[in-house]
């Protein structure tokens, strides 16, 4: 939590604004260090959680690579330091443009979503004189157990493909001389908390594997994506995601071949904890069975409440006064511009600062210019 020293420095700033603990940054990539890189695991970090410079280059620091959806995120990996072979691209809609700048860099893997997507990538990599590395996206059909909108690796999802096309993928490989299949990629969804679907991920993994092995395919590397959840409720209690467990379930359960790679793309488990947005109240409004507090900071700096229904950790810096009931509330003209309903907080008056918790991943990066609101700024306690 915050330290009175610290809440006297937010008073001086202007509000709203996230702040990032990048001690809490590097104690949770040293978890990831401990349990997954020194046991060999590669891990990429999802760079579209957050991709400020100051986290990147923390995360660099600590040995990860990268996973981007956009040629744009490759560049600012690019240029945030990272080398193009720790450089994985995923995304179910690559334009020409952003495949060319991926071979342009010569990327570690270009993830496949489509065959459609296997072919024109043939085609601009023999174009450019190139092979590129495919990492090839399988839907598993393993339910999350998360929220509809972050659960990714069900057959009826957009993404990668279909199990059911293996034969035709087979079927092309022969033909598509511009690429080297290397390795198949999955990702199931996001905050997941229960481990379970990783369980059956893995055994998923392990029978897909199979299936390649018997057409004389080596895999050089599986990759399991992200989706690792972080604790909403109560930040402090679990600032760090508990790695060790994560991990373990791969350690048992994933059958891994002589000298093959396992690699992750972990986002929000990485970064989710590290972040709050720091706001304050502006006006407190009688309604009939609650309070609303509105604040200054609103969907258009943190939308997850109104895209997922999440449920952001509320506190109250400034004030121990008796608790009631609130409604914290945005400013922005949307009913859905709410970050809770009916809590109990410490009595709030005009000028209170709350800190917004657990908005480190897809909060700074998602926010917008809605309302024509200025553009939400960063601090960090470096
Ligand atoms: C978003 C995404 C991730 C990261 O997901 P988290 O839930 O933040 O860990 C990993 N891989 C792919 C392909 C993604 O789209």
């Amino acid at each position: 939590m915050f330290q009175p020293a610290q809440i006297e420095k937010f008073k001086q700033l202007q509000t709203p604004f996230y702040y990032y603990d990048l001690e809490l940054l590097r104690k949770t990539l040293g978890q990831i260090n401990n349990y997954g890189l020194s046991k060999g695991y590669e891990v990429h970090y999802a760079i579209k959680a957050n991709f400020n410079f100051e986290i990147l280059d923390i995360i660099r620091d600590a040995g990860l690579g990268i996973d981007c959806v956009s040629g744009r995120e490759i560049e600012r990996a690019i240029e945030a330091g990272f080398r193009p072979d720790q450089i994985a691209f995923a995304g179910v809609g690559k334009t020409d443009a952003e495949i060319r700048t991926g071979l342009d860099y010569n990327i570690y893997s270009f993830n496949c979503e489509s065959l459609q997507e296997l072919e024109v990538l043939n085609q601009l990599a023999g174009d450019a004189k190139k092979t590129a590395n495919v990492s090839i996206r399988l839907n598993p059909n393993v339910e999350a157990k998360t929220h509809k909108y972050i659960t990714t690796g069900l057959n009826e999802n957009k993404f990668g493909v279909n199990v059911e096309k293996l034969p035709r993928l087979f079927e092309m490989l022969p033909k598509l001389d511009a690429i080297s299949l290397t390795g198949i990629h999955f990702h199931i969804g996001s905050q997941i908390k229960d481990l379970d679907p990783f369980v059956q991920l893995c055994e998923r993994a392990n029978a897909i594997q199979n299936i390649f092995e018997e057409k004389e395919i080596v895999l050089q590397h599986i990759n399991l994506g992200g989706g690792y959840g972080i604790n909403y409720e109560d930040p402090d209690n679990e600032p760090v995601p508990d790695f060790k467990s994560f991990f373990e379930v791969f350690d048992r359960n994933l059958e891994i071949r002589d000298g093959q790679q396992v690699h992750f793309e972990l986002g929000r488990s990485i970064v989710g904890q590290c972040g709050s947005l720091i706001s304050q109240v502006l006006f407190v409004k009688e309604g009939i069975n609650t309070h609303f507090a509105v604040i200054d900071a609103g969907m258009t700096e943190l939308i997850r409440p109104a895209l997922y229904q999440a449920k952001h950790r509320v506190d109250v810096l400034t004030s121990k006064k008796e608790k009631k009931v609130y409604d914290v509330v945005g400013p922005i003209c949307e009913t859905s511009d709410t970050f809770r309903k009916g809590i109990r907080l410490p009595g709030l008056q005009r000028g209170d600062l709350v800190a917004i918790r657990s908005a480190g991943a897809y909060g700074e990066v998602m926010s917008s210019g809605f309302n024509l609101r200025d553009r939400v700024k960063a601090y960090y306690s470096d």
